[in-house]
């Protein structure tokens, strides 16, 4: 079948495009840029979505964490209208679909749930009302809602923070890390909630081939760790020293307050959801994971 896929260009959406690709699925990407098998979000508001197509993904989304923009009211708006309104143009296309896909998945942030050292996040918990990122997070799960389309099944991944050699945060780590001034990010306590890109792009076959899998799903691994473990646990499977501390500051300079929010703070959050429903990880662990991660060729 044919999957639709916003944001198959990024960081995850490759991956995923892969793995898809692997199991026999066609996949036909959405995207700014023109190329083969790519349709642009204005085709889709025009033609919509082609009949035979089996499943609708969202992965489109401006990267919070470049370094190179300022957290500025106008990036702000980038970040915020490229979650929420390719989501909407593609819920938009399948509410007027004649013929619907099966599955609707979207991406969405453990952002929704509030930074704490001490309380414990599962699906059910409460969040997404308390700052930027987590209302953004709750607008964007919004946005999936299908107005007309009681058959198509949804689901929503919260993600964690991605690890892979390709992009998201190891990409701004490795370097460092290599040479040997890596290190936890302020008092290195905060949490970390992590998932490996092969375990996020499979947590999303997972949705798309098991039809009872419904409704919000936390995507992160199984073992949580603190952003001072990672950091161990990275700096070993390297080879290198791990200690040297990135102080708080110099984060909130690069990245702005609210943002670098995402690294200085953290939540403890556990996948309940997809483990009930039998989900198995290839990296359920920080070890086994970072091990992958320090690999100089990686196959995504
Ligand atoms: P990427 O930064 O790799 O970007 C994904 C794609 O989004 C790009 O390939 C691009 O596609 C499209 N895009 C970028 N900017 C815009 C824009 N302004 N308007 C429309 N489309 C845009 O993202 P990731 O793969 O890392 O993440 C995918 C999604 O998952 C994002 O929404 C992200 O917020 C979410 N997520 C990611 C996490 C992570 O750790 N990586 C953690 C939690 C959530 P093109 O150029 O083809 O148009």
């Amino acid at each position: 079948g044919t999957v639709i896929l916003g944001g198959g260009s990024g960081f995850i959406g490759t991956a995923l495009g892969n793995l898809l690709r692997r199991h026999g699925y066609n996949i036909i990407t959405v995207s700014r840029m023109p190329g083969p098998n790519r349709m642009s979000w204005i085709e889709l508001m025009k033609n919509g979505i082609p009949d035979s197509c089996k499943a609708v993904i969202n992965l489109a989304g401006q990267n919070i964490l470049d370094p190179k923009q300022r957290w500025t009211p106008g990036f702000k708006q980038n970040v915020y209208s490229s979650r929420i309104n390719t989501t909407q143009w593609l819920a938009e296309a399948i509410d007027k679909a004649s013929a619907k896909p099966e599955v609707f998945i979207t991406v969405s942030g453990v952002g929704y749930y509030k930074p704490s050292e001490t309380e414990v996040y599962n699906e059910h918990s409460p969040g997404g009302d308390f700052d930027y990122l987590s209302k953004l997070c709750t607008d964007w799960e919004a946005a999936a809602k299908l107005g007309h389309s009681a058959d198509v099944r949804q689901v929503t991944i919260r993600s964690g923070v991605v690890l892979g050699r390709q992009g998201g945060m190891i990409q701004n780590l490795y370097w460092p890390f290599y040479f040997g001034v890596g290190g936890p990010i302020g008092c290195g306590k905060q949490f970390l909630p992590w998932i490996h890109v092969h375990d996020i792009a499979r947590q999303f076959l997972f949705a798309l081939q098991n039809n009872k899998v419904n409704g919000v799903l936390n995507g992160v691994a199984p073992q949580i760790c603190t952003n001072g473990e990672f950091s161990k646990a990275f700096g070993q499977a390297m080879w290198r020293p791990w200690f040297l501390p990135m102080p708080e500051f110099v984060i909130n300079f690069v990245f702005g307050g609210e943002r670098g929010m995402i690294m200085t703070k953290g939540q403890n959050v556990v996948p309940k959801r997809v483990l009930e429903y039998g989900f198995e990880y290839i990296y359920p662990d920080i070890k086994s994971a970072t091990e992958n991660l320090a690999k100089m060729i990686v196959v995504e």
